[in-house]
């Protein structure tokens, strides 16, 4: 399904060509390109009001730096580390991209 971007580069074309036949005193094509413009702008408009703007482009897969060796294993799931003075789980500071600082201990999960 086309999103708010597909009908508004749409409607620029179909303006564009409006204004072709306007310049080549064709009045009446000019209206119904103008007229085809319009429609693609209210879509895009009653799209934008429904759904908001288009998803955003899918993220980059992330790329996993080397396994340290330390902790449970060399997968992303498996990139934790435990504590014994508070008995917490934590991504592993050494490989896991998504690592907290200790700050943000309200990630951690007990085991
Ligand atoms: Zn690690």
């Amino acid at each position: 399904m086309p999103g708010t971007r597909d009908h508004l580069a749409t409607a620029e074309v179909l303006a564009g060509e409006a204004l072709a036949f306007l310049r080549d005193h064709q009045y009446d094509m000019a209206q119904v390109y103008r007229d085809h413009s319009d429609l693609y702008l209210r879509l895009a408009h009653a799209r934008h009001e429904l759904i908001g703007a288009d998803a955003p482009p899918p993220r980059e897969p992330i790329v996993l730096p080397p396994w340290c060796g330390e902790c449970d294993g060399p997968d992303l799931q498996r990139r934790w580390t435990s504590s014994e003075k508070d008995d917490g789980l934590y991504r592993c500071r050494s490989c896991n991209p998504y690592a907290l600082s200790p700050e943000d201990a309200s990630e951690v999960t007990s085991s």
